[in-house]
């Protein structure tokens, strides 16, 4: 039984292989590249959303962003928070 790495195509033995989810075997440094490439967070593959789904999580990136931005400026003129 000889795997071949679905990226560079070498065999694949040892502790640097890994199985790679609906893709196949992989060396571990090939797997690590490909997710650098494939812009993967987390494990979401924001390659394959679509041009709504990205918009709407670049919305909410930035919705976030926004907030974090806001909570640790404190803005002079927000509403006093109480707690
Ligand atoms: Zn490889």
């Amino acid at each position: 039984m000889s795997l071949k790495c679905v990226f560079c195509k070498k065999t694949v033995f040892g502790p640097g292989g890994l199985t790679v989810p609906t893709i196949g075997p992989a060396h571990r440094h090939c797997y690590e590249a490909y997710r650098t490439m494939r812009r993967t967070f987390r494990s979401i593959d924001i390659t394959l959303l679509t041009d709504d789904e990205l918009n709407d999580l670049k919305d909410l990136v930035l919705a976030e962003e926004n907030d974090r931005k806001r909570k640790n400026k404190g803005t002079p003129d927000s509403d006093i928070e109480l707690f």
